[in-house]
């Protein structure tokens, strides 16, 4: 996933820029140039596997965003569960793209489907198996979240680093007094930044959020942890 929001996959169209192959079109549909994005959403073959998911509207909606926005979109809207699937299923999904791209054989959607909900599954039990018991969550983890009084809302936002493009991903979420989202943004922004910078880039994309949705309200947070 790492590699996947860092477009650091082998694409054709990365292979295309580092000149290893001449034509960047997708060799599945021969359309479109495959972009990660074309290769994981956009694809007829890909479109068809989430399709068959349950995640069908929400790539829908998203089609023509960056990946790295539909990925955080997905952290801030999914719950551990969903986020799992999803995951699982993008992996999925690039699995099949390269086992047609190597041998020219591609599977049912369906089947696409089902191999990541099995690795998903597998998964889990790996973890249960050679896992430590996990420690006690400190940052972040969703029992910290502490709702807003009733009638008001709260600003949370997130930054990832990606230090090979050099670049931050940003995200900000508000939530009701119930944890319901209200409202999702996101960005990647280009360039060197330290932690403090990345989160303060973070935080102004959530006020300009609030600013679109013409919200008003107290700034106040915990930036000792930066
Ligand atoms: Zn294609």
């Amino acid at each position: 996933m790492w590699r996947a929001f860092s477009n650091a996959l082998p694409t054709l169209d990365n292979l295309w820029h580092k000149k290893v192959v001449d034509d960047p079109s997708c060799t599945r549909c021969g359309k479109k140039w495959e972009f990660v994005e074309h290769a994981l959403f956009g694809c007829k073959a890909a479109r068809q596997v989430w399709a068959d998911s349950s995640f069908c509207s929400f790539i829908y909606n998203r089609r023509n965003h960056h990946l790295q926005d539909v990925l955080l979109s997905m952290a801030g809207l999914f719950n551990p569960d969903e986020l799992g699937q999803a995951c699982m299923l993008i992996w999925a999904v690039w699995e099949d793209r390269n086992s047609f791209v190597n041998t020219g054989k591609a599977k049912e959607p369906e089947s696409v489907v089902a191999r990541a909900n099995v690795m998903l599954e597998e998964f889990k039990d790996s973890v249960q198996v050679f896992s430590p018991p996990p420690p006690i969550p400190t940052f972040r983890s969703p029992s910290d979240w502490l709702a807003p009084p009733p009638g008001q809302l709260k600003l949370n936002t997130c930054a990832a680093f990606n230090r090979i493009s050099k670049g931050v991903g940003v995200g900000a979420t508000i939530r009701d007094s119930k944890g319901m989202v209200l409202a999702v943004r996101s960005n990647r922004i280009l360039g060197s930044f330290s932690k403090v910078i990345g989160h303060l880039l973070a935080l102004r994309e959530g006020l300009m959020l609030a600013i679109r949705l013409r919200l008003q309200g107290e700034l106040g947070g915990d930036f000792s942890k930066y």
